[in-house]
This record gives structure tokens, sequence and C-alpha cells, in this order.
């Protein structure tokens, strides 16, 4: 695929980066969204023919956003969910209602969403999902648990797998699941548990749902898995080259911490002082430059396979293997090029605060999940055995 930017895409990019400039300020979380949102900034990718509040930008200029954004720092972005992974789903899946009625107010910023897939017994073979659905008149009752909901403390929706026809024996397990929307404002039909991490800080919730009303399904009852699997192509591929934007960021902060402490300045990173090992030893460096290397081969490959997941059914999870090992390899010499430093961290033994961790902390302990989250290492492994390479599937 040809990717070089042209003259438009230098005038978004002015237009990015003044934006950026002027708005770029305290804010955080909801706030941050809203400002987003007013500025036009969310769903900039989304293919809906500015409809719903999308931009429709080019694919460049999505580019050119994601490297602006990196660089002015500004927050992670507590709309993910909503903006990439829900939006683009409903516009593939969802019914013209749903789109007038959901899009618009994440375009805005004002609404956040959590993904109900996994289940206590149902994350890597998620068509053992248990949680029940059943209908009642126009709506659905929700009951069942989900477990490992990223934000769902924070979030006014949550897309739910769920069965809305109970598994029989000899039906295929995909069968008579639904894709169901379901608002988290639902006192005594929904309970968020927060799971404590070793942090300290809590991202992940257990909800319980207790009869909870669903108001829509998407894309019929039934077509769950469809839609489901949908999605999760999304979050393995598509959005890739923009978050390699964000690699390269934080391989650089690595690179300037190695400088830094080769030239004695003592490990930096924001974690004082420390033995960290520095650009001038030779098996850092070997690493350094290898996932330099790795980052342009999986930009390439990124830019190779663009669109192609009709044709190329193994490029998602050749790409979710990819990145997510080298992310961790990343993580790891997060930590690495500081030493000793890197391990320690203020804590409040009699308040239990959580760890104030610093970004190249957070970004090692982060990254140990990206082999896991979206499909794990041995999950893609099996999709491309079977769906790419033929081989029968695994035995036992
Ligand atoms: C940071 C993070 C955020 C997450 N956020 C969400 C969220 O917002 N919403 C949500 O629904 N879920 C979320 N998850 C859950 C995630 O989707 C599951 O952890 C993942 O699907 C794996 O499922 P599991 O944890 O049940 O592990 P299991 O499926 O029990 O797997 C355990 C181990 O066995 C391996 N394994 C399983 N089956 C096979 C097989 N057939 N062949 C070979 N090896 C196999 C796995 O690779 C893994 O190593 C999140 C997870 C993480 C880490």
């Amino acid at each position: 695929m040809d990717f070089a930017f042209g003259a438009d895409d230098d005038a978004f990019r002015g237009e990015a980066r003044e934006w950026l400039a002027a708005h770029r300020g305290d804010a955080v979380g909801r706030a941050w969204e809203r400002e987003l949102g007013s500025g036009g900034w969310i769903g900039i990718g989304w293919d809906d023919g500015g409809a719903y509040g999308g931009r429709r930008a080019a694919l460049t200029q999505q580019v050119v956003w994601a490297e602006e954004y990196a660089r002015s720092r500004a927050p992670a972005r507590a709309g993910h969910i909503g903006e990439n992974l829900l939006a683009p789903t409903l516009i593939a899946y969802g019914s013209e209602a749903q789109k007038q009625r959901y899009l618009p107010a994440i375009a805005r910023g004002e609404e956040f969403w959590c993904q109900g897939y996994s289940e206590p017994g149902a994350g890597s073979d998620l068509a053992a999902v248990r949680t029940a659905a059943v209908r009642d008149g126009r709506t659905y009752r929700v009951t069942g648990q989900k477990i490992w909901t990223s934000l769902a403390q924070d979030a006014d929706w949550c897309f739910v797998l769920a069965r809305t026809e109970p598994a029989r024996a000899g039906a295929r397990r995909h069968h008579g699941l639904s894709f169901l929307l379901v608002p988290m404002d639902q006192p005594g039909r929904i309970d968020v548990r927060p799971i404590r991490q070793l942090t300290g800080t809590s991202e992940f919730n257990e909800v319980f749902f207790d009869g909870a009303v669903a108001e829509d399904v998407v894309g019929g009852e039934g077509n769950g898995w469809r839609v489901a699997m949908g999605l999760l192509a999304l979050e393995r591929g598509v959005s890739t080259l923009v978050q390699q934007i964000g690699f390269a960021e934080e391989l650089r902060e690595i690179v300037r911490v190695a400088v830094e402490t080769a030239d004695g300045g003592g490990g930096g990173g924001g974690g004082g002082g420390g033995s960290g090992e520095g650009a001038g030893d030779p098996v850092l460096r070997a690493r350094l430059v290898r996932l330099w290397a790795e980052l342009h081969t999986m930009r390439a490959n990124a830019l190779r396979t663009l669109g192609t997941s009709e044709t190329d059914p193994g490029a998602p999870s050749v790409a979710k293997l990819l990145w997510g090992g080298w992310h961790r390899r990343l993580g790891e010499l997060a930590v690495q090029v500081r030493g000793a430093a890197a391990t320690v961290g203020p804590y409040d033994w009699d308040e239990e605060r959580p760890y104030e961790l610093d970004p190249l902390q957070r970004l090692f302990l982060f990254s140990r999940a990206d082999t896991i989250y979206g499909g794990s290492d041995e999950i893609q492994r099996n999709i491309i055995a079977e769906r790419v390479l033929g081989l029968p599937r695994e035995s036992g």
C-alpha cells in the first residue's frame, strides 16, 4: 500500500497541533473526553460518512492525529472502548436507530463503554459464556457474571455477549448468542466489584447482572458470535498502525533514559537515581536496536495488510502476536535500563494507598497483559495454525 503524507495532511497536522496546544490542560478522564469531543477529535476514523459525528479522516490523517497526540503527551484515553471497539462494530452491524442513538454520544465524549465478554468459565473459550438474556417484551433481562471488565466502574454502558438460547447437546455452541447493549446505571440489578491489582489500583472488575435490562441487540438475536468476532478483529488488527506511534514514543523515552544513564545521569524516567546499565552496555544496545528494527518491520507489515482482513484471515492474529510479544520485551527493557531504581516506588504502608508508578514502571507492569487480552498468544497461534496453515485442530 502506498502511504505518504500530502499537503492536506500537513494542513491537518497544523490544525491538530494547534488544537492540542490550546486545549491540552489539566483535564483528564471524562472532562478531557468532552474537550476532545467538542473539538471534533473523537471518531475521526469512523467510516460513517460523517453522519454520526465522525470525520471520516483519511488514514494518513488518523496517523497524523495519533502522532500529534502522542507528541503532546495528552492523557491516556478513557473513551477508547466506545470509540475504537463499539462504534466501528455498530457502523458495521448496527441498525440505523442504534447508530443514531449511540454514536453521537460517543463522539461528544459523553458516554463511556465497557466490554462484557469474559466470564470465570469463558475466556479463551468465549463460546462457553453462560450469562443468559431472556426476552421481556421489547427488552431483555440479563443474568450472570462477567469478569476482567476493564473500566466498568466508570462506564455508562456495557456490551454483553449473552446466551439468548440455552446451549443444547449437539448444537454448535456459537449458536444462540446475542450481542446486547446494557445501561450500567441499574442499582440492585448490576453490581460492579473492582478487582484490586498488585499495584493497589483497580482497572478491572467483576460485574454481576441480576435481571438487568438490555435495551438493544446488535445484528439481530442469535447473531452475537458474528458481531463479537467482528469486534475482536478490530481489537487485534486495524488500529495497530496508530498504536505503533505510541510504541515509538515509548521506545524513544527508553533510549533517552539509556543515554542519560550512560552519561552518568543515573536512571531518570521520573523514578529517581539508579544503577541502570545504560547505552554503553553492548547487550542493552543490541536489544534497543532489535526492538527498533522490529518496530519498523511491524509498521511495514501493518501497511501491507491494511484492509485485507477479508482476504487474509490470519492478518489480525499475526499482528497481535507480533506486537503483544514486542511490547512485553519493550516493558522489560524499560525497567532494565533503570536498574534497581526501577523496582522501587513510594508506598505508604499505613494508608495502603496505591503505588505511584512512573510511566516506565507502568509500561513494564501493563505490558505483561499484552499477550493475554484480546486473545492470548496461544489462541492467536491456534487461529493461524488452523485457518491459515490448514493444520488439524489440536488433540486433547
Ligand atoms: C489487561 C486486560 C484487560 C482485559 N479486559 C477485558 C474486558 O474489558 N472485557 C472482557 O470481557 N475481558 C477482558 N479481559 C479478559 C481477557 O479477554 C481474557 O483474560 C483472555 O481472553 C484469556 O482468558 P482467561 O483469562 O479466562 O484465560 P484462559 O482462557 O483460562 O487461559 C489460560 C491459559 O491457557 C491458554 N489456553 C487456553 N485455551 C487454549 C487452547 N485451546 N490452546 C492452547 N492454550 C490455551 C491461554 O493462552 C492462557 O495461557 C482482559 C484481560 C486483561 C489481561
